[in-house]
C-alpha cells in the first residue's frame, strides 16, 4: 500500500496515538539532520557509519527498533546491514539472515517506488512477514528507501512494539531526509571502503609480482600472472599484454582469461591496434567506449562485448618494452584513480618481465653449462677408461715400454721392459737409463742416448733406434726402439716415452737368411765349379786323357752330382716339412736291417774314421717309414764324420729301452710300461758348445765354430732329421762336450 505525504496527514496525529512521540523531530528539522550527518560522518568505516546511523535515528524518531538493509550488487538480495533497539547477542544472528528481495515486500516496495511504505497495522497488514512481527511484538512499521543522487542503495525500517506510531507527513519527511543523509554516508563510507580493498588488493598484486620476482617465476608464468593480477586489480572483463620482441626469441601476446578464446580470437587485432596507440603515445590510453573510438577510427571492427578500454606502456630502463590493456563489458569503467594504478603496476610488472627474460636466459645458460658439464663428465670417464685401457696396454705389451724424465732418470717401467733387461721396476725407478739398457761398449747407438736425444730436441723421433743391450744375465739382445717426446704438462714433465721391441730373434733370422744364401750359393757352385772343370777336361779333344784318368774323373763328376742331389733333396725335404706337405709310408720294419743297410753303405767314405755298429741280434722290429728313418740314420753319421775332423770311432748303437722319451728324461727310465727302439750315433768329434746346444735342431742353424765354417753344410741336416722323427711320435736330443764328441739319440716307439 502506498503511502505518500498527503496520505500521511490525514491520519490521526502522532499526540494522539504514540505517547512516546519523537519530541526531538518536530523541534528542528535542520539540527536532527545535522546530528545524523554528524554522527555517520565522524567515521569512514562502513560499519560504524551504519550502528550510528540505526541508532541515531531510533533515537531521534522515538522508534523501538531502527534497521538498515543495503542491496547486493545484483539487485536481488537484502543484506542485513545494521539494527539498534534489539538484544546486542542477537544481533549477529539477525545479520546473517540475507533475504532475497521478492521476499521482503515492505523493502521491495520501497525500493521499486522510492516512496515511504507505512504499516499502520503490523499484524494485519498482509505485506508483513508475520513470524517476525510475532517474534518482535511489532505493532507499526515505517519503511524508507535509502537513496543518494537518485539511486536507490538500501531500505530502513523504524519498527514500534509498545504501541503503534502514525507518523505526520512532516515527520515522515525528516525521516526520508535522515534517510538520504544516512544514503549518502554508508555510499562514502563504501566508497572510501572499496577505495581502501583495491588499495589492499594492489598491494596484494604488488606483493604476487614481488614474489614472482624473487621465484624466478619462467617467461610465460610471469606474463600470465601480470595480466591475471591486472585484470583482477580492475575488475576487467579480460586483459591482454604484448611485448616487443627485443631478442627475437621472446613471446609476444599473452592474454587473460586463457579459457575464454573467443576473446583471444577476436580481440587480438584490437589489442595490437591499442597497443599500437600506447606505444605512440608512450603514456597510458583510455577508450570510454570503444563503440565510439572505433567507429571514428579505421580500426580493425568492434568487439560487441568489450566496451571500455585502459592501456599502459610497459617502461624499462627507458624504454617500452610492451603494453599492458585491460577491456571491460561496459562503458566508462575505469577511473582515473583506475588508470594511475594499472601504470604503476606496469611498472612493477615490467621489472618482473625483464627479471623472468634474465632468468630464461640464465636458466638457458645454466642449461649450456650442465651439458658442458655433462659432456666433460662423459670425457672424464671416457678419458678414465682411455687412461685403463693405456695402463692394460703398458702393462700387458710384449713391447717393453719404460719412461724417462728430463734427466733421463726412468720413471715408468712395464713388465715386458722387466723380461727384456731382467731387472724389476723398484731396481730401475729412478735410475738412468744406461743402468736399464746397458748397450755394448764402443757399439753405438745406445737407448741412453736416443732417450737424451729426445729430450733435447723436444719432438717425436721418427726414425727407429736400432740397438744392442746387454741384459742383466750378460746376454746380448738386438733391440728395436721408437721414442715420443711428452711435453711438460701441469708442472710434470717433459718425458721421453720409449717402446722397445726385442728383435734378437728377427735378427738371427736375418743372420740366417744370408748365411743361407750364401751357403746355397756356395753349395751350389762348388759341385757345379768341379762338373764343369771335368767335363771340360774330358771333351777337349787335344787331351788324350788315359782310361785310369777318364774313370777318375768320371768318378769325380758322379760325386759331385750326388752332392747336388743330396743338397737339393735336402731342400725339398726342409721344404715339405715345413709346407706340411709330408706323408710317412709306415711299415713294419726291422731296425736293426735299416741300420746295417746304411751304415755298411757308408762305410765306403767313412775316410780316417772307424764306423762300428751295435744292433741286437734278434732286431728291434718298429713301425716305421724306412726310407725317411734310414735319411735320419744318414744325416747323423755324416755329422758325426764331418765334425770329427780327427777321425776316430763312430759308433752307431740300437737297442731297446722302456717308457716313451719324455725331453728331461730321453729314454723313461721310471715308466716301465713302454718299450722304444733307441738309437744312438756316438762320435769323439769337437763338440757342441752348451749355449748351442738348443739351436742346433732349428732349421738352417749351423754352428759358428772355424770347422764347421769350413766344411760343407746347409744347416737343414738335423732340421729333416727333428721333423721325421717327430712326425713318427719319436724323439730325438743330443748329449755333448765340446772337443770331447756328441752322442745324438733316436727314441722311436717299438712295435709289440
Ligand atoms: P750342417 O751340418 O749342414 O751344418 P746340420 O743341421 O746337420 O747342418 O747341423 C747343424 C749344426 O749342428 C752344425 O752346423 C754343427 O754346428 C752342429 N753339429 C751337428 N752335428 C754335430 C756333431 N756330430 N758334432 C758337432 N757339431 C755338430
Amino acid at each position: 500500500m502506498l503511502v505518500d505525504r498527503d496520505k500521511a496527514m490525514v491520519l490521526p496525529t502522532s499526540t494522539e496515538l504514540s505517547p512516546a512521540s519523537p519530541v526531538r523531530l518536530r523541534a528542528d528539522e535542520s539540527a536532527v539532520l545535522l546530528e545524523v550527518a554528524q554522527a555517520a560522518g565522524s567515521t569512514l568505516d562502513l560499519h560504524e557509519v551504519l550502528e550510528r546511523v540505526a541508532e541515531k535515528t531510533a533515537r531521534l524518531t522515538g522508534a523501538d527498533r531502527c534497521s538498515l538493509w543495503l542491496l547486493d550488487s545484483t539487485h536481488d538480495l537484502l543484506l542485513p546491514a545494521a539494527i539498534y533497539g534489539i538484544d546486542p547477542s542477537f544481533a549477529a544472528r539477525w545479520k546473517r539472515k540475507i533475504l532475497p528481495i521478492k521476499d521482503e515486500r515492505l523493502s521491495q516496495e520501497a525500493i521499486t517506488t522510492g516512496q515511504p511504505v507505512i504499516v499502520l497495522d503490523a499484524a494485519t497488514d498482509p505485506r508483513t512477514d508475520k513470524k517476525a512481527v510475532d517474534f518482535f511484538g511489532d505493532k507499526s512499521i515505517l519503511v524508507v528507501p535509502l537513496a543518494s543522487k537518485g539511486r536507490v542503495i538500501g531500505t530502513l525500517f523504524l519498527n514500534h512494539i509498545s504501541r503503534p506510531y502514525w507518523y505526520s507527513s512532516q515527520e515522515i519527511a525528516i525521516i526520508q531526509a535522515i534517510a538520504s543523509q544516512a544514503a549518502v554516508a554508508i555510499e562514502n563510507a563504501q566508497l572510501y571502503e572499496e577505495s581502501r580493498r583495491s588499495r589492499h588488493e594492489l598491494l596484494g598484486s604488488f606483493r604476487r609480482i614481488g614474489d614472482a620476482l624473487a621465484a624466478g617465476l619462467d617467461l610465460a608464468d610471469t606474463l600470465r600472472l601480470v595480466v591475471e593480477l591486472a585484470t583482477e586489480m580492475l575488475r576487467a572483463t579480460v586483459g591482454g599484454l604484448t611485448l616487443r620482441p627485443s631478442d627475437g626469441a621472446l613471446g609476444t601476446t599473452q592474454w587473460v582469461p586463457s579459457d575464454a578464446p573467443e576473446h583471444d580470437a577476436s580481440v587480438r587485432p584490437l589489442l595490437a591496434e591499442l597497443a599500437d596507440k600506447v606505444v605512440d603515445r608512450g603514456e597510458p590510453f583510455y577508450v570510454a567506449d570503444l563503440h565510439e573510438h572505433v567507429a571514428g577510427s579505421n580500426g580493425h571492427g568492434t568487439n560487441e562485448s568489450l566496451r571500455t578500454y585502459a592501456g599502459v606502456p610497459l617502461y624499462l630502463r627507458g624504454e617500452i618494452i610492451g603494453t599492458l590493456g585491460v577491456f571491460h563489458a561496459l562503458p566508462k569503467r575505469f577511473s582515473p584513480a583506475e588508470i594511475d594504478l594499472l601504470a604503476s603496476f606496469g611498472a612493477q610488472a615490467a621489472i618482473a618481465i625483464d627479471n623472468a627474460r634474465l632468468f630464461a636466459r640464465l636458466q638457458h645458460q645454466v642449461q649450456e653449462l650442465s651439458a658442458a658439464a655433462q659432456r666433460n663428465a662423459d670425457l672424464y670417464t671416457s678419458l678414465q677408461l682411455e687412461k685403463k685401457r693405456l695402463d692394460v696396454i703398458f702393462q700387458h705389451s710384449t713391447d717393453a715400454i719404460y719412461m724417462a724424465d728430463r734427466d733421463g732418470r726412468i720413471v715408468a717401467f712395464n713388465p715386458a721392459a722387466e723380461m727384456l733387461t731382467g731387472w724389476s721396476t723398484p731396481e730401475v725407478l729412478g735410475r738412468e737409463c744406461a743402468d736399464a739398457f746397458p748397450g755394448e761398449p764402443n757399439n753405438p747407438p745406445s737407448l741412453s742416448d736416443a732417450t737424451r736425444r729426445v729430450l733435447i730436441q723436444g719432438t717425436t723421433q721418427d726414425e727407429v733406434v736400432e740397438a744392442t743391450i746387454v741384459n742383466r744375465s750378460g746376454n746380448r739382445r738386438h733391440v728395436a726402439a721408437s721414442y715420443a717426446y711428452v711435453a711438460a704438462r701441469n708442472g710434470e714433465g717433459p718425458f721421453a716415452l720409449a717402446v722397445v721391441r726385442d728383435i734378437s730373434r728377427q735378427k738371427e733370422v736375418e743372420r740366417l737368411k744370408s748365411d743361407f744364401m750364401s751357403m746355397v750359393s756356395h753349395e751350389l757352385r762348388t759341385p757345379l765349379a768341379v762338373i764343369k772343370g771335368y767335363a771340360a777336361t774330358l771333351l777337349n779333344p787335344a787331351l788324350h786323357l788315359d782310361a785310369e784318368r777318364q774313370t777318375r774323373f768320371l768318378r769325380g763328376i758322379n760325386d759331385a752330382s750326388d752332392r747336388l742331389t743330396r743338397l737339393i733333396d735336402q731342400l725339398l725335404s726342409a721344404s715339405r716339412f715345413e709346407s706340411g706337405r709330408f706323408k710317412l709310408n709306415l711299415q713294419i720294419v726291422d731296425l736293426a736291417d735299416a741300420v746295417h743297410k746304411v751304415v755298411g753303405g757308408m762305410r765306403t767314405s767313412v775316410g780316417s774314421h772307424a764306423l762300428r755298429c751295435d744292433v741286437p741280434p734278434d732286431g728291434v722290429i718298429a713301425r716305421v717309414d724306412r726310407d725317411q728313418i734310414e735319411q735320419v740314420l744318414t744325416n747323423l753319421i755324416t755329422n758325426a764324420i764331418k765334425y770329427s775332423p780327427e777321425g776316430g770311432e763312430v759308433h752307431v748303437e740300437l737297442r731297446v729301452a722302456t717308457g716313451p722319451a719324455p725331453t728331461d728324461d730321453p729314454v723313461g727310465r721310471g715308466n716301465e710300461s713302454r718299450k722304444v727302439a733307441l738309437l744312438s750315433v756316438r762320435d769323439h768329434g769337437i763338440g757342441i758348445p752348451p749355449n748351442q746346444l738348443r739351436f742346433v735342431f732349428d732349421k738352417f742353424y749351423r754352428g759358428d765354430a772355424p770347422i764347421v765354417k769350413r766344411v760343407p753344410g746347409t744347416g737343414l741336416g738335423l732340421f729333416i732329421c727333428k721333423s721325421i722323427v717327430e712326425a713318427h711320435d719319436g724323439r730325438i736330443w743330443v748329449e755333448s762336450q765340446p772337443g770331447q764328441g756328441s752322442t745324438f739319440y733316436v727314441s722311436l716307439p717299438q712295435e709289440g
